[in-house]
């Protein structure tokens, strides 16, 4: 199923007349409305004037989360604030969050993106979804809630945290589609089992929307085989709108992104300059309709690749690859870079270890020093010490293999790393940054 047949299968060349116009429309737009915008462009010696063609955009000034920051909370309004229907905020790692806001149109671009990511997930009116994102200033439960709601589907805000409750209300409620984050689901899993649940018995999902972190395909067939459903990733962020930016199609070959209210661009993070195609870069975003805050070329620093080559699902919009990993999460260790999601979808794939890991970077003599901390899935091999040795010398090599760099492994008790309700934070760097 498409929801949007018009919009979802557009020809390569309407889509990219489509973006220009919209792309030129929104520039003189923030030009005209945003002061922040006009004396950003004004400073670098750009006026919107300058895009007269898909490849003119690289002119354009790029926008950073400094700018969103710096602009707190209202700076980068285009409307009056009598305008705006909702109003959103990032949890902010350190200091202000950056807030998000809508006007009625926003409402309704957001609500028809999510629609359009749960129904290629093969969402139907059918289906009772359970919604395990933490609901308030976040925009994952309220974009997903809204979305499974416009396609017709019944909801159980359930928010996240209260993880028995939740499995409970999984079976009770017989939900057929769970959205959370994908190491929430996780830890739903084996809440659910340790409460003595026989999940293809007592649960009756059928599909998982999991976003909002980034996770291996590695990840997704765990997940699947423990909850018993079919896994699909989406993708966005509250700086561009929350969720709705794209989502995976039964086939499972990328997300697709809604370009005609999003157009994006690949670029690499240090030269800023388009990637080729094909190749990994740095995904840029731009809001092509939204009214009360646009964000123009937005560095979302999510690595991934793009693929315009038609899918076999009909869509014709272009889909992104996984998140290979954050531009701010890669870790430079002893001068090789590497993404925490290399670690999880070499974890992932040894049976004998459970699927949660911490990483763990400090310095030492002047050496970097990665450890990686993982769960046996049986404790009783933390005894025998052969078996142990066997297996954390798999894994080191397994990483070896992955990463080109040496790991120190180790293997702890099954139950005993930390879980998450929301999103997973498992790396710790402790080295000193000069
Ligand atoms: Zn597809």
């Amino acid at each position: 199923m498409i929801y949007d047949i018009k919009n979802e299968t557009m020809k390569r060349e309407d889509m990219e007349n489509l973006q220009l116009e919209k792309f030129k429309k929104i520039l003189h737009y923030v030009y005209k409305n945003v002061p922040y915008y006009k004396n950003k462009y004004d400073l670098a010696g750009f006026h919107p004037s300058m895009v007269k063609t898909l490849n003119d955009i690289k002119k354009v000034p790029f926008t950073e989360k400094s700018d969103l920051r710096d602009a707190y909370p209202y700076g980068l309004l285009a409307v009056p604030t009598s305008q705006l229907k909702r109003i959103h905020a990032s949890s902010g790692t350190s200091g202000k969050p950056t807030v998000v806001c809508y006007t009625e149109n926003d409402m309704e671009v957001w609500t028809e993106c999510c629609a359009r990511v749960c129904v290629a997930a093969g969402l139907t009116s059918d289906d009772i979804v359970q919604v395990s994102f933490g609901y308030g200033l976040f925009t994952g439960a309220l974009g997903m809630h809204q979305g499974a709601s416009r396609v017709g589907a019944a909801i159980i805000p359930a928010s996240s945290g209260n993880t028995e409750r939740q499995a409970m209300l999984l079976k009770d409620l017989k939900a057929t589609a769970l959205v959370s984050t994908p190491s929430y689901a996780l830890h739903i899993a084996e809440i659910a089992r340790k409460l003595g649940y026989d999940i293809k018995k007592d649960f009756n999902l059928k599909l998982g929307l999991f976003g909002s972190e980034a996770s291996s395909e590695e990840m997704h067939i765990e997940i699947a085989k423990q909850l018993n459903l079919f896994t699909t990733d989406n993708y966005g962020l509250s700086e561009v709108i929350g969720p709705g930016v794209s989502g995976e199609c039964r086939k499972k070959k990328g997300m697709h992104i809604n370009e005609d209210h999003f157009y994006p661009e690949l670029i690499n993070s240090d030269t800023l300059e388009p990637v080729k195609s094909g190749e990994v870069g740095e995904l840029v975003l731009t809001t092509l309709t939204k009214n009360a805050m646009p964000v123009i070329r937005y560095r979302t620093k999510d690595i991934c690749k793009l693929d315009y080559s038609p899918c076999e699902c009909g869509r014709t919009t272009v889909r992104m690859s996984k998140i290979l990993g954050r531009s701010d999460d890669m870790l430079i260790i002893r001068g090789v870079n590497v993404f925490p999601s290399q670690i999880e979808s070499v974890i992932m794939d040894i049976p004998e270890i459970g699927s949660q890991y911490e990483i763990i970077v400090t310095r030492e003599n002047n050496m970097d020093r990665l450890e990686v901390r993982v769960e046996v899935a049986d404790a009783s091999l933390l005894t025998d010490y052969k078996k142990l040795m066997d297996l954390s010398n798999k894994v080191k090599h397994n990483l070896r293999v992955v990463l080109q760099i040496d790991a120190h492994v180790k293997l702890v008790e099954p139950l005993s790393l930390k879980r998450f309700e929301g999103k997973a934070n498992r790396v710790t760097d402790l080295r000193k940054k000069s």
